[in-house]
């Protein structure tokens, strides 16, 4: 279990002031390991000294439960430069996955410099990559202008096209922390029709349930 947060639910997605429901946003990463060893890791979350969120992140100490060091980790996936996504990047100003290519789009990075201790290991991609063996980034934007998401096989992590399980029995629902709401309405519809044609298992990054079961 990762660190949680929580934010009024109709408030958040319908844009209405309400103190009814209480919405719990979970904080999740993935880490991709493939029989040849090439080890990804798809964002690295709020990291351990956010401020912020109730309790700070676990990743490094659940990386360890699995017997990976930060320096196993070949590639790193961020879909999108928000703080609960990158956070556990960079740590005193150094790389933490110090062997790791930083995979980011180019429409993400060119209007920040947050990444910037990290310059050497970046990864820039425009658009649909693969960007390790059977790792797929596909650009889905929206909630920021280059966010991505990733495949690999038949499971999708959509990073933060979808913020709740409502968004799934209903994609025209919005997030009002969505930077371009209409972009983000589209890419949610496409990705959500398209997630649910190929039954595909998704990884979400807020649901309560890392792992949602399409097919
Ligand atoms: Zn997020």
């Amino acid at each position: 279990m990762g660190p949680s947060l929580r934010l009024p639910f109709l408030e958040t997605f319908l844009g209405a002031e309400a103190d009814e429901g209480e919405w719990i946003l979970h904080f999740h990463c993935f880490l991709l390991r493939d029989r040849q060893g090439h080890v990804t890791l798809v964002d690295t979350g709020i990291g351990p000294t956010s401020t912020w969120a109730p309790a700070p992140g676990a990743l490094l100490s659940e990386l360890a439960a699995t017997g990976l060091a930060p320096g196993d980790v070949d590639t790193v996936i961020i879909t999108h430069l928000h703080s609960d996504h990158f956070g556990g990047t960079i740590a005193d100003g150094q790389p933490v996955f110090a062997n790791a290519r930083h995979v980011v789009q180019r429409a993400e990075i060119e209007a920040t410099s947050v990444l910037d201790p990290v310059r050497e290991l970046l990864d820039v991609v425009d658009g649909d990559a693969e960007v390790a063996p059977g790792v797929v980034v596909r650009l889905t934007p929206g909630h920021t202008p280059g966010h991505q998401s990733v495949e690999v096989g038949d499971f999708t992590m959509i990073g933060d096209v979808l913020h709740h399980p409502v968004q799934l029995a209903d994609p025209t629902i919005r997030y009002v922390y969505d930077g371009d709401a209409d972009l983000a309405a589209k890419t949610r519809l496409d990705l959500v029709g398209r997630l649910r044609a190929e039954g595909r298992l998704l990884g979400t990054s807020h649901f309560p349930e890392p792992f949602v079961e399409l097919g």
